[in-house]
């Protein structure tokens, strides 16, 4: 299983769309699943909107699929009004985080992360607002130049509230992360968002006495490498990174 997360594919930045074309035809084939957890494109007005990189971006994608990959597609904090159209061009699933599976016993929980991140309380409200389904219909039946407008905004505003936070605010709060543990009753947790590529050891002391390493694998975003995770077959959780630029 691979996972990968926080391309944040826009026009502006034709290398990433490429690297993603080459790991879709070079690293992805023969992968069983490969799971997107959210950000895959950097921003997102719905599936009505014309936009030529995402016809691209599912031609490729539906490659994949068609050669029998599975493909699962998760909400980002950017691209979380992407459709079940959308998914269906792209030969995915649209699934909800999170996702739970248990892969030779070892329980995993699959998220975007930025429920991780409670200490951005101005953020967390933004998503209460945007992930109402009232608030969507209501954004989606406005025209395409309307939420075009309305997306500039939010991305110029969560960029002055970027500059001026504290880097900690961007980052998960190990509360939140362990209570999530402890919720899911899982082993492993792997997330993107905060764009800082790891993988933890977790312990926590209260789990009880089967608690072993527990681990939380925080993919890359894809700027400068592009990163991917793996699980294998016995559950066990990789990191990988590729230098972006093939030229
Ligand atoms: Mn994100």
């Amino acid at each position: 299983m691979l996972l990968i997360s926080d391309l944040h594919l826009d026009q502006s930045r034709p290398d990433i769309t490429e690297a993603l074309i080459w790991f879709l035809g070079t690293v992805a084939p023969g992968a069983r699943h490969l799971y997107i957890l959210g950000d895959l494109f950097e921003v997102w007005i719905g599936d009505d909107a014309p936009n030529p990189l995402a016809d691209l971006v599912a031609a490729r994608l539906r490659k994949l699929a068609d050669s029998g990959t599975e493909l699962y597609l998760m909400h980002g904090n950017r691209d979380f009004l992407i459709g079940e159209g959308f998914a269906a061009r792209c030969g995915a699933r649209l699934v909800e985080e999170p996702v739970l599976l248990n892969i030779a016993g070892r329980k995993l929980a699959l998220l975007h992360g930025d429920v991780l991140c409670t200490r951005d309380s101005d953020y967390l409200k933004f998503r209460q607002m945007v992930r109402n389904p009232e608030w969507q219909v209501t954004f989606l039946s406005q025209s395409v130049e309307q939420r075009q407008d309305f997306a500039r905004q939010a991305r110029e505003q969560s960029r002055q509230a970027t500059s001026s936070a504290s880097s900690e605010i961007m980052d998960v709060t190990e509360s939140a992360v362990n209570e999530m543990f402890q919720q899911l009753q899982i082993d492993t947790m792997v997330h993107g968002h905060t764009h800082r590529p790891a993988v933890h050891d977790i312990s926590i002391d209260n789990a009880g006495p089967d608690n072993t390493s527990r681990q939380r694998m925080v993919l890359g975003d894809w700027d400068r490498y592009g990163w991917y995770g793996q699980i294998d077959e016995e559950g066990e959780a990789s990191l990988h990174k590729f230098n972006l630029s093939f030229s």
